[in-house]
């Protein structure tokens, strides 16, 4: 038996509660983990909220992430004892996901977990964190360097945005943290922002073309926000959007790409292939700053993971939920 969060349609609104499964009932995969950490992300939140129609069959166990203990594998690459990690690939969305102590998987989803982290570490940084790192790793291929201008990230407080800010800074860039929660001030210095936005600048309908004020973005809001950054970046400059916490429209003009030349790269972290999140894990591992992962992370329990969804949704989880699947 093994305790999950579980999810259940059973009219129109989506039910979420701690269920105790049989290791029958998991899925059909080739590689069994026991799961020690699990985090959530946005997406886990409209998951276990229904808020969005994330999940595309229930019952369902959400968590697209998980960090763990490989306890039985018929794919000749794992190995029991493997301590493994999975972020996306439909997990949490259409297979049963981490929010866990045990899942069952694909072993071709599975990579090992980078010797720098513990699972709980791993953890904290989670999608959100790679996502973060992708989009550095996108401004780094368009060439964006710490000498053509300040780099600014949307949603900073957020999770990618704070493993963004941590990441941009200890590469050199200057950082702007747009923000709405202006009382996290200190928390983004701390993370390395140089200087802070208010987000309601970037929220509201704008110019097609603005003053150039930043020569690269990390953009999780979408939306006008989206819109606004484009607007505001340097010619030649790139944004790596990511995100809609703020929207799934893009209300913009062409006039940034076509009369600054300015690239819009799009991040997808769930599909992306395995080079490049081993080249994104790698990345982390060599530099990102534990201490700054340690003050942007806090841990809690699996059945705290139902309520913390809806506080997620409503912006008030500061950076990143480390989930201990035994407590
Ligand atoms: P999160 O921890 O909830 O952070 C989202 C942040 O966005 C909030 O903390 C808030 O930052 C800001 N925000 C929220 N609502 C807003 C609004 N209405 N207008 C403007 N800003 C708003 O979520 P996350 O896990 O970092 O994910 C961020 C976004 O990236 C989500 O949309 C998620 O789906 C997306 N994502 C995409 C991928 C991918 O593969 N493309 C992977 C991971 C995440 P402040 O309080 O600082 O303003």
């Amino acid at each position: 038996m093994f305790k999950a969060v579980y999810l259940e349609k059973p009219a129109d609104r989506v039910e979420a509660r701690i269920a105790e499964l049989d290791d029958a009932a998991l899925p059909e995969g080739e590689v069994t983990v026991r799961v020690a950490h699990s985090t959530l992300n946005y997406k886990d939140g409209l998951a276990i909220t229904g808020k969005a129609p994330v999940v595309r069959r229930y019952p369902m166990v959400p968590g697209i992430d998980f960090a763990g203990t490989v306890e039985a594998s018929s794919d000749p690459r794992w190995q029991p004892g493997d301590v493994v990690i999975l972020n996306g690939w439909g997990v949490g969305e259409a297979y049963w996901g981490g929010l866990a102590q045990k899942a069952r998987v694909r072993g071709d989803w599975l990579i090992a977990l980078p010797a720098a982290f513990g699972t709980a570490q791993a953890m904290a940084i989670g999608t959100a964190g790679y996502t973060a790192m992708l989009c550095v790793q996108a401004l780094e291929r368009a060439g964006v360097t710490p000498a053509q201008g300040d780099v600014l990230v949307t949603g900073a407080a957020g999770g990618v945005g704070s493993v963004a800010i941590a990441l941009l800074a200890r590469r050199g860039y200057r950082v702007l943290a747009a923000t709405g929660r202006t009382a996290e001030a200190d928390y983004l210095q701390a993370l390395g922002a140089a200087e802070i936005v208010d987000r309601a600048e970037l929220a509201v309908a704008g110019k097609p073309l603005m003053k150039e004020r930043w020569a690269g973005a990390v953009d999780t809001v979408g939306s006008h926000t989206l819109a606004n950054v484009c607007a505001g970046t340097r010619y030649g400059g790139t944004v790596a959007a990511c995100g809609l916490a703020g929207g799934m429209d893009f209300p913009a003009t062409v006039a940034p790409f076509i009369l600054r030349g300015v690239t819009l790269a799009g991040i997808d972290s769930v599909m992306a292939p395995r080079p490049r999140r081993e080249a994104a894990w790698a990345a982390l591992a060599a530099e990102l700053d534990l201490e700054r992962l340690a003050a942007m992370t806090r841990e809690i329990g699996l059945a705290e993971a139902i309520p913390a969804a809806a506080e997620l949704l409503a912006g008030r989880v500061r950076g990143r939920l480390v989930v201990d699947v035994d407590r």
